[in-house]
């Protein structure tokens, strides 16, 4: 199980060995920006690297919104980020369920996520895995709490989609992390990538606010419980740069009864 942190984009490879890392995820560009990501200079080592990489797409990215103005470039942005991670060797691009505006009807959003994969589907389809990010917040959401979840995956069909699960986003989304990983896989079949953070925020609080495993509102247990049971890689987004984060890392294979990495 190979387990490691969301990092700064400039030197990756430098950011897993300092974390004793064995998977990275960045940003290919301002994650709060609709600028399309610049070809990496250093692509050619970021494939052949040991590490595995992830790459999460902007925040702004809004698939499943009903305002043109703000979905349109979404899929745009969204499948020029898929071509950019996977010229650098990412094994998936993380990107979160998105939402519909207050008053607007969620199935339409859905539909706006099916149409989403049919767009790339046209253009030869994403060249890696789409993983689909639960998210913590919001009335009008696709991916927080599961029954929208299911709606979501019926609404994908046959496209070929992953899944992210992020423990704080659940936790302050008001999913139980207890049973969670079961539950989802009832619905997606699979779990590509955790998410493993603690949150600052309270149960069904809809904050997004990331906290180190040791600290926040989770009983960092749970978090292993939900890695144990999904077999899948890991990665922290929690405070505290290098130390903050080699310190969760640490604290994950410990309990998990995992060594460090050889890298
Ligand atoms: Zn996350």
């Amino acid at each position: 199980m190979r387990i490691g942190a969301h990092v700064d984009p400039t030197d990756p490879l430098a950011e897993a060995a300092a974390r004793d890392a064995e998977a990275v995820q960045f940003f290919l560009a301002d994650p709060q920006g609709w600028k399309a990501p610049k070809p990496r200079e250093d692509a050619e080592r970021l494939r052949d690297a040991d590490v595995d990489l992830y790459v999460h797409a902007p925040y702004v990215i809004n698939v499943a919104t009903l305002n043109n103005r703000i979905r349109i470039p979404s899929r745009k942005l969204l499948l020029g980020h898929a071509a950019a991670a996977a010229a650098v060797g990412a094994k998936g691009l993380i990107v979160h369920g998105g939402h519909v505006n207050a008053g607007d009807d969620v199935a339409i959003g859905f539909d706006n996520w099916r149409k989403t994969f049919a767009y790339a589907a046209d253009s030869g389809g994403f060249p890696l895995p789409v993983l689909i990010e639960n998210t913590a917040g919001g009335d009008n959401a696709c991916a927080r709490r599961l029954d929208a979840l299911a709606r979501l995956w019926d609404a994908l069909g046959d496209y070929e989609v992953g899944f992210c699960l992020d423990t704080c986003h659940a936790h302050a989304g008001g999913e139980e992390l207890l049973g969670l990983v079961d539950r989802i896989k009832a619905i997606t079949g699979r779990i590509d990538l955790i998410h493993a953070n603690n949150s600052k925020g309270a149960f069904n609080s809809g904050q997004d606010r990331h906290d180190n495993l040791d600290g926040g509102t989770i009983d960092p247990e749970l978090v292993v419980a939900v890695i144990r049971a999904a077999g899948a890689p890991v990665i922290v987004e929690t405070p505290g740069g290098v130390e903050g984060q080699a310190a969760d890392i640490a604290l994950l294979r410990s309990q998990l009864g995992i060594g460090a990495s050889a890298a």
